[in-house]
């Protein structure tokens, strides 16, 4: 209802009522009264006019403004209601007047850039200031496509300046109104702060792309451990695709390794704590087991109520691998891959502890090349590189699995060698020098060059590494200082000692290809009848300048260095063929003795030779008694009862030489296919005077006897000791008495005999 067409209606009807009751009451009370009566009703007809107008305006002024009054009323609530309403949504309200560029801000908006509502500014010009620069653009192209009409609504996301100082993030969507012939004329819409949603947003990118390419296996399972998700390296680790795991229990990576209680601890430790970590053995789909690091936490939601659980692992079998790549980098040398001086200690100190636990010793051998400084200043420090590494290479051919080559720096190496006696060390240490001999090729040009080399001794010299590397140090200054080229010994006499033993190593090895060594036989006596019934060979040196040596100065040198083995073997071919010629030649003998080193006893292809032996020289095996140390059988029982086996179904005798001087027991002796038992001479000088040699070989010779074995004395120099023997039943004898180890072509019955000295 139109409130002026209203208002003019009712005056309307007012003024005809009024001017039709003035003039029809007037002329109505002229009617009907007379002049003179006529006043006093046209008076009160005036007031009565008056007042019930009065009345009528009275009544409709009261229905009017209390009509008013309850429009305000309710309009002033309502408006309380929207104020209420705006300001409690986060959410910042705004009409923007295009008309004039006056904007309308809710509350709401004025909370979410920080400044109080009176002092926020109503020019849109106020809020482009605001806008973070780098959004400006964006955001007006978007507010012009809202605009123009290519977009429903603006709806964009830009930072707004905050009273902090900083800038929030606002997701603003808006609607623009037009008027009725479609000009633009406000735009209302809704801001909300997004900060946190976006960094929740940033912060969930990151998470994923951690999860996606991190370096860790990542597996989340429900509750009933039931795989929900794995990252890229789960399934590189353990070679399970997502499609194989998912909804799968993660005990299909089991390795069977670690026991139910393992488990169980593991479970216990979730439940309590919320967190499991340690190293578990799993198997790849390959069927690998490998070792790896895990770490599980149990997921909780805002309740506290358990939601998931999150293992992230990773494979320790490449950890562990670069640790032993990193332990190798620190303990060798990077140029010629050998020990360095840090690992050297840790050998040595584990080799005196092994020595002295075995009641063993050894050595600890510095090798330093001479006038290296030269090769470096003239050829270069590559060329000095290369002639290290070649010199390692040549020193680590030399050396077996139970030497350890090190670089300690420089020119400088060390070696341990466990479990040898000096005669070793030096044959060793003469072969390391001698190695040097044969120029390097570095380069493509030959380098010669030479080396000294000290020795210190454990336990002798020293018991603790200091002081062994203190000594072999000392050892390699006494080299150099002797001339170079030259091993040295930490105490002198060793060193002379050492000396000498090479030199006649050198020799021997001369001696061999020369054709000195010579076999003598002793003749071997039946103590009853007083017959010759066989011969124990005995080598000899007839050394060019020192005359005839006996074994006992050179046995041991080729023993050390292994020429032992040539040795006897050519004394033994010897010996065959001495036999054979007696025998052809009608002399009654019954055997040749050969004596065989402990050294050549136990190695390997022994009875191949002695067959080869036999065959060669056409002699019967009957005819041949090998003699072995009782110390070289004791060395290992069991293999040298099986060697002893396969040559005594060759058909050749066995005496155990020596007897009384080792420690056989009986029942090892009589596990022995051996036939004789020689008695040592030492017990044999004694007799038949000292009470205590004569109890031993009686000994010998009962237990001979008992055990069906022939029993041989020697070393018999005088009648009285073969009268002893003979009274106790002792069956052969040999001595200077009887008969000194000769040369064959002297013996009796070879006067007029051809001997194989003579004939080879
Ligand atoms: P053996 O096998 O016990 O040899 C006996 C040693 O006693 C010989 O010493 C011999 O000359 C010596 N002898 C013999 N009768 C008497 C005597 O009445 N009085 C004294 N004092 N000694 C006497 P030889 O020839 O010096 O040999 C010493 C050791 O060298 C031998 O002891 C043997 O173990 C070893 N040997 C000798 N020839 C060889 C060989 O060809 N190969 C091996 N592996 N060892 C050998
Ligand atoms: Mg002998
Ligand atoms: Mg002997």
């Amino acid at each position: 209802m139109n409130p002026r067409l209203s208002a003019l209606r009712i005056c309307l009807a007012y003024l005809v009522a009024a001017c039709l009751w003035t003039v029809l009451s007037d002329q109505l009370l002229q009617l009907i009264l007379d002049e003179s009566a006529l006043m006093p009703w046209l008076t009160g007809k005036k007031y009565l006019f008056i007042a019930v107008t009065s009345l009528l305006l009275f009544l409709l002024l009261k229905r009017q403004f209390g009509h008013q009054q309850r429009t305000y009323a309710a309009l002033e609530e309502s408006e309380q209601r929207l104020n209420r309403a705006l300001d409690a949504v986060e959410d910042g309200i705004w009409e923007w007047d295009l008309s004039n560029d006056q904007v309308f801000y809710s509350p709401g908006y004025a909370h979410l850039i920080g400044v109080p509502y009176c002092q926020m500014g109503t020019q849109i010009g106020q809020w482009y200031e605001r806008l973070h620069p780098d959004d400006r653009e964006s955001t007006l192209a978007t507010y012009q496509d809202h605009l123009q009409g290519r977009s429903a609504q603006f709806e964009c996301t830009y930072r707004l300046r905050h009273s902090d100082g900083g800038y929030r993030w606002i997701h603003t969507r808006g609607r623009v109104s037009r008027d009725g012939h479609g000009e633009p004329t406000r735009m209302t819409g809704t801001s909300r702060d997004v900060t946190r949603q976006r960094q929740t947003d940033d912060h969930l990118r990151q998470a994923a792309a951690v999860f996606e390419a991190t370096q860790e296996g990542l597996l989340v399972a429900d509750v009933h451990g039931k795989i929900l998700h794995i990252n890229p390296s789960f399934q590189r680790i353990t070679g399970y695709s997502a499609d194989e795991v998912l909804g799968r229990n993660p005990s299909v990576l089991k390795s069977g390794l670690q026991d139910d209680g393992f488990y169980q601890r593991m479970w216990q430790a979730l439940k309590s704590d919320g967190v499991w970590c340690g190293e578990i053995w799993n198997r790849r789909k390959s069927g690998e087991v490998y070792p790896q690091w895990q770490h599980i936490c149990a997921v909780h939601d805002e309740k506290g109520k358990l939601t998931h659980y999150v293992a992230v692992f990773s494979d320790l079998s490449s950890i562990k691998r670069s640790q032993r790549e990193l332990d190798f980098l620190a303990h060798h040398d990077p140029l010629t891959g050998l020990p360095n001086r840090l690992l050297l200690l840790e050998r040595i100190e584990q080799a005196l502890a092994r020595g002295e636990r075995d009641k063993s010793g050894g050595a600890l051998l510095l090798l330093d090349l001479d006038h290296f400084k030269h090769i470096n200043d003239s050829l270069g420090h590559s060329t000095g590189d290369l002639l290290v590494k070649a010199v390692a290479e040549r020193l680590r051919g030399l050396l077996d699995e139970h030497s350890s080559l090190a670089r300690l720096g420089g020119d400088e190496f060390a070696v341990i060698l466990e479990n040898r006696l000096p005669q070793h060390v030096s044959s060793l240490a003469q072969r390391l020098l001698d190695a040097m001999d044969a120029p390097f090729e570095v380069a493509g040009q030959p380098i010669y060059i030479s080396a000294s080399l000290g020795v210190s001794l454990y336990p002798d010299d020293a018991r603790d590494v200091d002081h062994l590397l203190q000594h072999a140090d000392a050892a390699l200054f006494q080299a150099k200082a002797s001339g170079r080229s030259l091993y040295a010994f930490y105490t002198p006499e060793l060193t002379a000692r050492a000396r000498a033993h090479v030199q006649v190593e050198a020799a021997l090895r001369q001696a061999l290809e020369n054709d000195e060594l010579r076999v003598y036989y002793q003749p071997v006596h039946d103590l009853a009848s007083g017959r010759v019934v066989g011969v124990e060979s005995l080598v000899r040196w007839q050394h060019p300048e020192r005359g005839l040596v006996p074994p006992g100065e050179f046995i041991p040198v080729a023993e050390a260095c292994g020429l032992i083995a040539a040795i006897d073997t050519w004394v033994l071919d010897q010996a065959c063929r001495q036999m054979r010629a007696w025998l052809d030649q009608g002399v009654l003998l019954e055997f040749v003795a050969v004596n065989l080193s402990s050294r050549v006893f136990c190695r390997e292809g022994l009875e191949d030779r002695v067959a080869r032996a036999l065959r060669e020289s056409d002699l019967a095996p009957q005819h041949l008694v090998l003699e072995v140390t009782e110390s070289a059988i004791m060395q290992n029982v069991d293999q040298s009862v099986a060697l002893m086996q396969r040559l005594r179904a060759l058909g050749v005798h066995l005496a155990i030489d020596d007897f009384g001087t080792g420690y056989s027991s009986l029942m090892r002796l009589k596990r022995m296919p051996v036939q004789k038992l020689k008695i040592d001479q030492g017990f044999v000088a004694g007799l038949p005077g000292d009470t205590e040699d004569a109890a031993i070989a009686c000994a010998i010779i009962a237990l001979a006897r008992s055990m069906g074995l022939k029993v041989v004395a020697e070393g018999i120099e005088r009648p009285d000791q073969a009268a002893f023997l003979l009274s106790h039943a002792c069956d052969f004898g040999q001595g200077y008495w009887y008969g000194r180890p000769q040369p064959a072509s002297e013996l009796p019955w070879c006067a007029t005999a051809q001997n194989v000295d003579e004939s080879v």
